[in-house]
């Protein structure tokens, strides 16, 4: 089952200082962030510890335990093989990394910490925020990036009730703390991605099966945007244009080429739900030294994700389901 995609649709608010709750737009949300907007209730505004924040909606779907474990949940990686079943986290350390940890038992030590962290998936929009987010952060640049659509075990125990995000300040969960003995996953609120929306976190034994395609999908693009801006992107120059007035060292030179290629990131990242427009740009940002064509091809698939994602869920219905 398939819940309805919206990446636009509008967020449940809660005032932590006066309790009042009401619906927002993406636009709002966005202006308040600034200090632009004000509580309707008591005035509050953005800089203040209670500030209000996204909360769950009432109306959501998820806080059935059976639409739970029946629809079908989302989940970014670089990784093509998620959830590992023999995952060892310290296979691609080096000699030199493991003598820098403190030796083979600190390792060890660490390798179970990461092996005790809760998976997370949540909704399709959720996922794609992740993604876009880990290439803006630049670690998971040039990274190729797999999308699961992960089917849950339907006699998986549902946690009552939801978290409020659980993750700490680089984003692990440890799995015994949300999910006690006889439960399999649990709810949260999500504040990073996909803001307001309920996420699970949960072991892979809560995991039935997965189905995985590489995103963005190779031939998913709008052909007469790629021509266009291929195009105008070879017309251009890429020898680098020291900015005026400004010394060189200040101030990175960029070629007309990346210039351009910024501008057409950016003109597209505005059709875009405001939250999704600088991660956009920054992770369709165009280098020196990127393939015109090549690049068109990415970014316009990049949107293709967000703007129709019809095509992509096609195609994980297409893709064989692996078993966990
Ligand atoms: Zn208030």
């Amino acid at each position: 089952m398939e819940r309805w995609i919206d990446f636009s649709r509008d967020r449940r608010m809660l005032c932590g200082a006066c309790g009042h709750q009401w619906r927002s737009d993406l636009d709002w949300i966005d202006r308040w962030e600034q200090g632009g907007e004000k509580c309707p209730g008591c005035g509050l505004t953005c800089e203040h510890e209670d500030a209000p924040r996204v909360t769950v909606d009432p109306d959501e779907p998820a806080l059935d335990d059976d639409w739970v474990v029946t629809v079908s949940w989302y989940h970014t990686s670089t990784q093509p093989d998620w959830p590992r079943r023999d995952f060892d986290p310290a296979a691609v350390l080096t000699a030199e990394t493991r003598m820098r940890m403190g030796g083979d038992e600190r390792v060890a030590a660490w390798a179970a910490r990461q092996r005790a962290k809760a998976l997370h998936i949540g909704t399709y929009e959720a996922a794609v925020h992740n993604m876009l987010r880990r290439i803006r952060d630049q670690a998971d640049r040039g990274s190729q990036f797999y999308l699961f659509r992960v089917h849950l075990r339907p006699s998986v125990v549902v946690r009552e009730g939801w978290l409020v995000d659980p993750s700490d300040f680089v984003g692990d969960v440890v799995l015994d703390e949300v999910c006690p003995p006889g439960v399999g996953v649990a709810r949260y609120l999500d504040y990073h991605e996909d803001p307001g929306g309920l996420s699970l976190a949960l072991g892979r034994e809560a995991i039935a099966g997965v189905q995985q395609v590489p995103v963005p999908l190779p031939d998913a693009w709008d052909a007469d945007w790629v021509r266009e801006a291929a195009l105008a992107l070879e017309a251009a120059s890429d020898a680098p244009v020291p900015a005026a007035g400004k010394p060189a060292r200040f101030v990175r030179p960029a070629s007309p080429r990346v210039v351009l290629g910024r501008e057409l990131a950016a003109a597209l990242a505005g059709r875009l739900p405001v939250n999704l427009r600088d991660q956009f740009t920054s992770t369709a940002a165009f280098a020196e030294g990127d393939g015109p064509v090549r690049w068109a091809r990415r970014t316009s698939a990049l949107l293709d994700l967000i703007g129709n994602p019809t095509g992509v869920l096609s195609a994980l219905g297409k893709a064989e389901q692996r078993q966990v």
